[in-house]
């Protein structure tokens, strides 16, 4: 918004969106509705000046969501150390839980340089009720780091892969190649906008969560790029029935591939060799 010049749409955008995720929430017994803090974009691990610009920021955005009647506040993606630390004082000081989650690059380590694992460690020991990673990496290159961090901290470990096929190779979907693509992106990178075929299928996402879930990590979702059926599929993995369970596959009615009593035989037995 800064970029394009359109902070004063900054609060009413926030609030209104703070409004509808309220009246969702409500709307089923059980559920929690959390405010949201993320990475700045122009925290300077150099520059005081901008640290407390990056601070004023977060204070407003906490006092949004405390008064438009938030249960927890989530601080998320963050890449330096010291802004996620910032970012864990200030939503602490609002009285409500905390989820505060990391994204390490491709180049293993906290943007100024301090240790994934470390920095959960620190946002532990400052009062984090659930720490762990969220946004950038696939479920092949997240588990790593989440296997770490859940043996190095007692509370809560939080998990939201991106929904894509990152490898060591390219561990983040910032590096991720597509030999297949038989057009490039005019910018000259998958992301964000030629990543389709790169998608994890839900299937993946399922067995993931399954992994996680069994490793003690218990606050599970999925990041950018996510399908409600990825959603779904952790849900499901981790034991939920949802709404959306109801549209799950149901192979038994496919035209060919299915076994209903209403398809006819000629066509099945076509998919027994299509
Ligand atoms: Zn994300």
């Amino acid at each position: 918004m800064r970029v394009i010049g359109k902070e004063d749409l900054l609060e009413p955008l926030n609030r209104a969106a703070l409004k509808i995720a309220r009246e969702v929430a409500d709307a089923k017994p059980g559920n929690f509705m959390a405010g949201n803090i993320s990475n700045s974009n122009i925290w300077d691990p150099a520059d005081p000046a901008k640290q407390a610009e990056v601070r004023s920021m977060f204070e407003e955005m906490v006092g949004w969501a405390v008064e438009e009647g938030a249960d927890l506040i989530i601080g998320e993606t963050f890449y330096y150390a010291g802004e996620a630390l910032a970012a864990l004082e200030i939503a602490k000081a609002s009285g409500l839980p905390v989820v505060l989650t990391l994204a390490p690059m491709a180049f293993e380590e906290m943007a100024d340089g301090v240790g994934v694992v470390e920095t959960a460690q620190q946002l532990e020991q400052a009062g984090a009720d659930v720490v762990g990673l969220n946004c950038f990496r696939g479920p092949e290159t997240i588990m790593p780091w989440l296997k770490q961090i859940r043996e190095k901290v007692s509370c809560h470990v939080g998990a939201l892969p991106i929904p894509y096929r990152t490898t060591a190779e390219e561990p983040t979907f910032f590096n991720l190649s597509d030999v297949r693509a038989t057009v490039p992106s005019p910018h000259g990178r998958t992301f964000p906008t030629a990543l389709d075929p790169l998608l994890n299928n839900r299937y993946e996402i399922g067995a993931w969560a399954k992994e996680a879930y069994d490793l003690g990590i218990n606050y599970l979702g999925v990041c950018c790029g996510a399908a409600p059926m990825h959603i779904r599929e952790v849900a499901e993995a981790v034991g939920l029935t949802t709404e959306a369970s109801r549209f799950s596959e149901n192979m038994s009615n496919h035209f060919m591939y299915g076994s209903h009593d209403r398809l006819p035989d000629h066509i099945a037995e076509l998919g027994a060799t299509a």
